[in-house]
């Protein structure tokens, strides 16, 4: 990741205050945001509340995650969010999080201008 270069320390304090944001509140955003610059996708929230084990794979109680990686276009960084689920039973859209069945390659991946 060359563009990382790019990177003022203004730019990566913004990183900071957005993964505050968007991370879970047990989660270090200063940790967080060295894991991206360094390897890519990292997870940042998790949702399990509803997570059974047995149902998880297409029983309707499954656990829920995001993941994000830095991406840099025209200038600008931005976070690039995926959604996952522990349900492989139905077609689950990584880009929107939903599980409409319907065509990924349309679906436009979620992008947080940081
Ligand atoms: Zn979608």
């Amino acid at each position: 990741m060359k563009f990382i270069r790019k990177m003022s320390p203004k730019t990566v304090l913004k990183l900071v205050g957005t993964l505050k944001e968007m991370c879970d509140d047990d989660l270090d955003p200063i940790l967080l945001a060295k894991q991206i610059i360094k390897k890519g996708w990292v997870r940042i929230s998790e949702d399990y509340s509803n997570y059974e084990d047995g149902k998880s794979s297409d029983g309707g109680k499954y656990g829920f995650w995001e993941n994000v990686r830095l991406y840099y276009d025209k200038g600008r960084f931005y976070l690039e969010i995926t959604h996952h689920t522990t349900c492989d039973g139905f077609d689950y859209c990584l880009n929107c999080g939903t599980f409409n069945s319907h065509n990924y390659e349309e679906c436009e991946p979620t992008q947080v201008l940081i």
